[in-house]
């Protein structure tokens, strides 16, 4: 295989499916999509601009989003992972309790990057400057949720998003 530094640095093969592989690399991997949910305490407070805000201002996109009122029983499959958990009643009565804004978030590395812009999930250990640190009330009411990781996100997003209702 001939390999030469394309001017990007990128090296630039002859062949050109392993320039597809590689272009296909560089360019689709970096950019990630990530599920989040603006909280039942954060609408009632009328925090949705400003949240939106942290994200955009740390260069995520906000490709699809709606507001709705969850059922009990939609918040409990959503939650589903933490069912044994002494505290998923209380979870998801709490998640059904007035309306959430569910979105997809996408950037680079929008998992983590999403992650850190929420701050740790309770709000007495989170950093400055984080949604939880200047917006939750408690533990359970912590103004946003966050995917954990990419087999998260994609169940997450089809959870609450079809492919038409997202526009990147
Ligand atoms: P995160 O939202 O940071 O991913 P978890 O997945 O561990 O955190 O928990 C899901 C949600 O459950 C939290 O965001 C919070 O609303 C709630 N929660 C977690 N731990 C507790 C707890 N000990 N008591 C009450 N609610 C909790
Ligand atoms: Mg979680």
């Amino acid at each position: 295989m001939n390999a030469t530094m394309s001017i990007h640095g990128f090296p630039t093969f002859t062949s050109h499916a392993n320039r597809h592989i590689i272009l296909y690399g560089v360019i689709k991997m970096a950019i990630q999509r990530t599920f989040s949910i603006i909280k039942p305490d954060a609408t009632k407070r009328n925090l949705t601009g400003a949240i939106v805000a942290k994200f955009e201002n740390a260069g995520l996109r906000v490709i699809a989003q709606k507001k709705i009122h969850l059922t009990k029983a939609q918040a409990g499959v959503f939650y589903e992972v933490h069912k044994e958990r002494p505290f998923y009643d209380e979870l998801c009565e709490y998640m059904s309790s007035a309306p959430i804004v569910a979105q997809v978030l996408e950037g680079e590395n929008a998992i983590s990057l999403n992650r850190e812009i929420m701050g740790a999930t309770n709000p007495a250990e989170a950093a400055e400057g984080t949604i939880r640190k200047e917006f939750a009330l408690s533990l359970g009411e912590n103004s946003v949720h966050g995917s954990d990781g990419p087999d998260t996100a994609a169940l997450e997003i089809s959870y609450f998003f079809s492919g038409l209702e997202i526009v990147s």
